[in-house]
């Protein structure tokens, strides 16, 4: 058996507040595999973003073991890839420079990649324009392509295409995934969006709230190109609507103290 790419183990993680200590995530227990798509979902509060923050180490309180490639997570790096809902571009640069960033684009290896990439992410004559003149798909691609030269063990995606309106967010969809097939850079890719999830996953992570916990992992074989209208596809979303119905319930039996 292969040793994994990324082994969470026992995680659990306490927010001290002025209200009190916040439980947010508890005895997370996930073995990523290198080149694996994982979606993690589940309802807002669960602890998703809790969950990747940790991963990409920028946050390091926590308990419990969290280590990739062997290695406990100590710090924040270019191995960890991270994308936000809202694209973090330098508004004051081109596409390209906001690609290469730290990088010259003088170096004609850099130029290569940074050429490819822009092939990549579907953005080739658009090197030379700024933010400001992108749409938000076009500038999360960007925001991607730069995390992707650099070459992540792991690419950290926080809701990224939750900003998008439905027809830009099906095709960024589609967008990642060819970027995935292509250079099988491992991926944990976070959403509330269900059909998001299984369109892209190879295992899709469901937690559950209060406190954040893996309420079941969901294999999803089927093979790409997925048609969200298949009956395939709409049998494991009903799978995934199932578990969170049944989570509502709990979480009902919950408040009503039974
Ligand atoms: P999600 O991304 O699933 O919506 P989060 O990971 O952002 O959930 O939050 C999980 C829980 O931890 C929530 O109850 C949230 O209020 C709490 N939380 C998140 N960040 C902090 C913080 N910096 N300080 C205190 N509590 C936090
Ligand atoms: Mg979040």
């Amino acid at each position: 058996m292969s040793i994994p790419l990324l082994n969470i183990s026992k995680l659990n993680k306490t927010f001290q507040t002025n209200k009190g200590p916040v439980h947010a995530l508890h005895q997370i227990d996930l073995n990523i595999k290198e080149g694996e798509l994982i979606t993690v979902i589940g309802p807002s509060g669960c602890g998703k973003s809790t969950l990747l923050k940790i991963i990409a180490g920028l946050d390091l309180q926590y308990d419990g073991e969290v280590a990739l490639d062997g290695e406990p997570i100590s710090r924040p790096g270019i191995d960890k890839g991270f994308i936000f809902q809202e694209p973090r571009l330098f508004p004051w640069l081109t596409v390209e420079k906001n690609i290469a960033a730290d990088l010259s684009l003088k170096n004609p290896e850099v130029r290569r990649k940074v050429d490819e990439l822009i092939e990549l992410v579907r953005l080739t004559g658009f090197e030379k324009s700024y933010p400001r003149e992108l749409s938000g798909g076009m500038a999360q691609r960007v925001a991607i392509a730069r995390a992707l030269l650099r070459k992540p063990k792991v690419l950290l995606l926080d809701e990224p295409f939750g900003a998008l309106d439905a027809f830009t967010r099906a095709h960024m969809q589609e967008v990642l995934l060819d970027i995935w097939q292509k250079n099988r850079t491992t991926m944990i890719f976070v959403t509330h969006d269900i059909d998001e999830a299984v369109f892209l996953a190879n295992r899709i992570v469901i937690l559950k709230p209060r406190p954040g916990s893996i309420r079941s992992v969901v294999t999803v074989d089927l093979p790409f190109p997925r048609k969200k209208s298949s009956i395939s596809f709409q049998e494991i979303r009903f799978k995934v609507m199932n578990e969170f119905e049944q989570i509502e319930e709990l979480e009902l039996i919950d408040s009503s103290g039974i």
